[in-house]
């Protein structure tokens, strides 16, 4: 009989010489389980997804009830589906006056590309301001202000004028003119390996991006839903960005996206040309249903709030630990720095031999990557840390 796993390795079209390779048969608020039986602590959340866990039963829930109504009835923004108008309704709840509009997407990438058209399309200009060891999706328009050369070169020609600055250098926002359309950040760099903009930053970010009238962008995809300890990262800084993107976290594990901003700047979608951006699958019913009941539950379950403390235990556990050569991190987004890819590699390994995921960052090699579900408790946390621990003295 073929295999799962032959089936994978032959016809699964591969982007990596060495995938995990972990072969699932279910999945549970924060443990994976394999066919031979083992249990792992997912400490990943499919890179910052499973925020309220796997399979959380509300949004199981309203997955079923969706299920019995309607799937995909029509292309982005023609007929009114409740799903979608409850969803971005609650998400106008929560979020401040300026981000009142949501365009509705499939994914992260997809989220950058619809920000960066808007941006383009109300400006009226074309240059963009991105930042180094910045991640923005795998599409041409985000390969382009991606900040790091080697996955965009091979891809090259790419989109012009993109002007790269570094975070938290307030002398790169000179760089930023009334030629700019837009500055696209990560207020947290995720695969930079979790480096957070500083408050004084952000705040003289904001200021020069409304003297020159580039719209501030605040990719969230990473950061969202609960994942800093805030809803959105951007309501711990005293900032509002023009739009907010997001993804991942947002469908409890369903792929939806979304772009946010005010009425009068989404308004310039509508109309020369009008359909100014055009998905069929964005807002899809299901989708979004999932989506409404993963933010209720966030909101419900106290998960952000819960995150400052969680996040302390994890540095309490691991910070100190000889080899650990430095430790980041912004809410339950967190960067373990040892000494270089080897040991991480080892540490991961190890980890996932006892039976926890772990995992590495895009563009820094020498950074374990930790990102649980926000359910996580503080016993799991514990029995997990003391087996990264174990990892960590038996590789460096
Ligand atoms: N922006 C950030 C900050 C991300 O972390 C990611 C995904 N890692 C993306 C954009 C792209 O999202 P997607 O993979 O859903 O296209």
């Amino acid at each position: 009989m073929i295999t799962d796993r032959q089936l994978f390795l032959s016809y699964l079209a591969q982007t990596s010489e060495s995938p995990i390779g972990i072969e699932v048969e279910r999945a549970e608020g924060i443990y994976v389980f394999s066919p031979d039986g083992k249990k792992y602590m997912d400490l990943i959340s499919g890179i910052s997804v499973s925020n309220t866990g796997h399979r959380h039963p509300k949004v199981i829930e309203a997955i079923r009830q969706q299920l019995d109504r309607y799937l995909h009835l029509m292309v982005y923004g023609e007929y009114i589906q409740s799903p979608q108008v409850k969803l971005a309704a609650k998400l106008a709840e929560v979020l401040p006056p300026e981000l009142q509009s949501t365009y509705f997407v499939n994914s992260g990438s997809e989220a950058v590309e619809g920000a960066l058209k808007l941006s383009k399309r109300f400006t009226g200009r074309h240059k963009i301001v991105s930042y180094r060891n910045a991640y923005h999706g795998g599409t041409h328009g985000s390969l382009s202000i991606m900040g790091d050369e080697t996955l965009k070169k091979p891809f090259y020609p790419l989109l012009p004028d993109i002007i790269q600055i570094e975070l938290n250098d307030s002398e790169g926002l000179e760089k930023i003119t009334n030629e700019c359309a837009c500055v696209i950040i990560e207020p947290i760099q995720g695969e930079a390996g979790i480096f957070a903009s500083t408050p004084e930053y952000l705040k003289a970010l904001r200021e020069r991006c409304t003297e020159t009238g580039a719209l501030l962008i605040f990719d969230e995809i990473q950061s969202g839903f609960g994942r800093t300890g805030q809803l959105f990262a951007f309501q711990g800084y005293d900032v509002i960005p023009d739009i907010l993107v997001l993804a991942k976290g947002m469908g409890g594990g369903l792929p939806i996206g979304a772009f946010i901003s005010s009425r009068e700047i989404m308004s310039s979608l509508s109309h020369d040309p009008i359909l100014g951006h055009i998905t069929t699958f964005g807002g899809n019913p299901v989708c979004c249903a999932a989506s409404l009941a993963n933010l209720n539950v966030i909101l419900e379950e106290k998960l952000a709030e819960q995150v400052k403390g969680k996040s302390g235990l994890f540095r309490e556990l691991l910070s100190g630990l000889p080899g650990v050569l430095d430790y980041r991190s912004s809410g339950l987004l967190i960067a373990v720095e040892l000494k270089d890819f080897n040991s991480v590699k080892k540490v991961i390994d190890l980890n996932l031999e006892k039976g926890v995921i772990t995992d590495w960052f895009l563009f820094n090699s020498s950074s374990i990557r930790i990102a649980p579900p926000l359910t996580i408790t503080n016993q799991e946390i514990t029995s997990a840390c003391s087996i990264i621990a174990e990892s960590i003295k038996q590789a460096v």
